[in-house]
C-alpha cells in the first residue's frame, strides 16, 4: 500500500457531509446497544498520536496536489475540475485515488470543517486528542470547525475544565447519541448510560465551551415505553440545553438484538404516529428558556421539516397538521415518504384524485401485516 494513503472510517453525521473525515479511533468502545450493529465486527482501537499525525501529513500532501488546480482570481476562487478529474482517472492505485478524491471534495466545499471518527473519539486520552487537534490546526490553519462523536457515559467522566482544554486546543462540537433520556428505555436498549450521567456529561461539555449535538430516537423504547421515552428525553434537554437535538427515528434493523426481541414478541414496535407523538411531546415539554435547535436531518424521519428552536412551539403546528389528517391520508403520506415520493405534506397535493383514491384504498387493506415494512433494510410500522 502506498505510504501516502490515510484512513477513512465509515460513519459521520449528515451535518458533516462536507467535512474532512479523520479516523482517530476505529469502532466503538461500547458496542453493546441493542439497536446497533455498526461496529459489531470491529474491535475498538485508538490510534497513536504519531499514526494520526502521519495521516494528517498525508492529507496535507494530497491537499497540495489538489491545490495545483486552484485558480485565484476575481471574484473568489475557482477550480479546474476537469484537471482534477483527469488526475483522478489516471490513478492505478484505488486507495490513492480515494484519498485524493476525499481531499478534493473537502477543499472544493471550502475546506473548513473536520470530523474526527469513529464511534467514540473522545475515548482517546485527552492529552492525545489535544495533540491531534493542535497539530491539525497547525497544518490546516483555515479550519473553522472540528467535531467528533463521544459516548455520553465516557463524556460524563470528564470535567468542564477538561472540555475547556479541548476547546482551547480546537474541538468545537461533540455529537453524542443520547437516543433517550429515560432510564427505562436506556436499560432496555442497553445504552450503558443513565439519565444522570447524560445530564452530567452534557452540562460539563457545555460549561467547557464546546457545542453539544445530541441525538434523540423516537420509538426506540417500544410502544409501552413511548411516553417515558419522550418525557425522559425532555428532562435531559431541559437540564442540559444542548445546542442541537437531532431526531433519528428508530427503525429496527435485522441482525440487532432489538430485532430479535421484536421477532420473539418481547418488543412492540411503535408506529410512525407514536414516534411523531413522541417528538411532539418532547417539544411540548421543552422549557421556553432553551436555546436548543431541533433538527430532523435524516430521511428516516417521517416529518423531516420539523425543525427550529425547540422553545418556539410553532413546530407543533407542523406536527398537528399531520396528526389531524384522516387515518387513510396519514398512511398514504407514510407510504409516499417510505418510498421517497414525498418530502412534506404539500407533496400530497401533487397526487391526482384517482391516484389518491387508489392509494387510500390500498393502504387501508394492509392491516394483516400490522403495516410492518422493510425500508432500506429497516423494519418500520405504519400508523
Ligand atoms: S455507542 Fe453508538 S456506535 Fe456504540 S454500540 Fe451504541 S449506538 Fe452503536
Amino acid at each position: 500500500m502506498s505510504d501516502k494513503v490515510f484512513r477513512i472510517g465509515p460513519i459521520r453525521p449528515p451535518s458533516e457531509a462536507n467535512s474532512l473525515l479523520i479516523q482517530v479511533t476505529n469502532g466503538c468502545t461500547w458496542n453493546k446497544c441493542r439497536f446497533c450493529q455498526l461496529y459489531r465486527h470491529t474491535k475498538f482501537k485508538a490510534y497513536s498520536a504519531d499514526s494520526i499525525r502521519a495521516d494528517i501529513d498525508n492529507i496535507a500532501y494530497w491537499a497540495d496536489r489538489v491545490r495545483k488546480y486552484q485558480r485565484k482570481g476575481s471574484p473568489g476562487t475557482s477550480w479546474d475540475i476537469d484537471g482534477i478529474n483527469a488526475e483522478l482517472a489516471a490513478f492505478a492505485d484505488d486507495d490513492e485515488r480515494q484519498c485524493m478524491y476525499t481531499v478534493a471534495n473537502w477543499l472544493l466545499a471550502g475546506g473548513e470543517n473536520v470530523f474526527l471518527q469513529d464511534g467514540n473519539s473522545t475515548a482517546l486520552s485527552s492529552g492525545r486528542l489535544t495533540d491531534v487537534l493542535v497539530y491539525l490546526r497547525q497544518v490546516f490553519p483555515q479550519i473553522k470547525r472540528i467535531t467528533s462523536y463521544g459516548r455520553a457515559e465516557n463524556l460524563s467522566r470528564s470535567t468542564a475544565a477538561d472540555y475547556a482544554e479541548l476547546k482551547a486546543a480546537g474541538l468545537d462540537r461533540i455529537h453524542s447519541g443520547f437516543e433517550s433520556g429515560s432510564d427505562a428505555v436506556l436499560t432496555r436498549i442497553n445504552k450503558g448510560v443513565t439519565q444522570e450521567q447524560q445530564i452530567r456529561a452534557g452540562q460539563s461539555v457545555k460549561a467547557g465551551g464546546i457545542e453539544l449535538s445530541i441525538y434523540f430516537m423516537p420509538g426506540v423504547g417500544g410502544k409501552d415505553l413511548s411516553a417515558s421515552n419522550a418525557e425522559g428525553t425532555a428532562e435531559v434537554i431541559n437540564a442540559v440545553d444542548p445546542d442541537f437535538v437531532r431526531v433519528r427515528t428508530a427503525a429496527i434493523k435485522p441482525g440487532t438484538e432489538l430485532y430479535q426481541d421484536w421477532q420473539e414478541g418481547k418488543f412492540e414496535l411503535c408506529s410512525d404516529d407514536d414516534k411523531v407523538r413522541e417528538i411532539r411531546r418532547v417539544i411540548e415539554l421543552a422549557d421556553e428558556s432553551l436555546s436548543t435547535y431541533l433538527v430532523s436531518d435524516h430521511m428516516i424521519n417521517l416529518l423531516q421539516n420539523v425543525e427550529g428552536y425547540i422553545a418556539d412551539k410553532r413546530m407543533l403546528q407542523v406536527i398537528d397538521r399531520y396528526l389531524d389528517l384522516p387515518e387513510e391520508d396519514r398512511r398514504v403520506f407514510q407510504l409516499l415518504r417510505r418510498t421517497l415520493r414525498a418530502y412534506d405534506l404539500d407533496d400530497m397535493k401533487r397526487l391526482g384524485s384517482i391516484e389518491r383514491a387508489r392509494l387510500r384504498n390500498d393502504v387501508m387493506k394492509e392491516d394483516e401485516l400490522g403495516w410492518s415494512v422493510r425500508m432500506n433494510g429497516y423494519i418500520c410500522r405504519y400508523v
